[in-house]
């Protein structure tokens, strides 16, 4: 039998009390909201990594972002339009962003609740 992947075992969508995404959704820490929907939040990176960083979050609970896409891919779409959406209000969708995954301690992936990092307002640069 093929093992089954890591991400698999979450509990989609249960809000865990010790996961800083779910407990900036709550309201329960602050942070710099600049967009919201029914079932997103966006709010500014604490350490930004270029002059627009923002991280965009589902508001259900899901540490994976391949997860998020395989259980509750509305979610991963609204995710995207979000971005744009951000994009245009920040002023960067005509000169361009990145949109990024960390997925998994190699990529450095620290909170464990799936979200897209949108970055852009002066040339990234390639990826490593
Ligand atoms: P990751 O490294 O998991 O892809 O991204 C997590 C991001 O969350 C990092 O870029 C980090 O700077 C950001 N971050 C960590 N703690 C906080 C916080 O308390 N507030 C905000 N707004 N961002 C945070
Ligand atoms: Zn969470």
């Amino acid at each position: 039998m093929k093992p089954r992947s890591a991400w698999r075992a979450s509990n989609l969508g249960r809000m865990s009390d010790d996961c800083l995404f779910c407990r900036i959704v709550a309201g329960e820490i602050p942070a710099t909201v600049v967009h919201e929907t029914k079932t997103i939040l966006a709010f500014r990176d604490i350490a930004p990594q270029a002059p627009v960083h923002v991280v965009l979050v589902p508001k259900l609970h899901e540490p994976h972002a391949v997860a998020l896409a395989e259980r509750a891919p509305g979610e991963l779409t609204d995710l995207f339009v979000a971005a744009g959406e951000v994009a245009v209000a920040e002023g960067i969708a005509d000169s361009g962003f990145r949109l990024l995954f960390n997925t998994g301690a190699d990529a450095g992936q620290t909170v464990f609740h799936a979200h897209l990092h949108l970055l852009g307002g002066k040339p990234l640069g390639a990826l490593a």
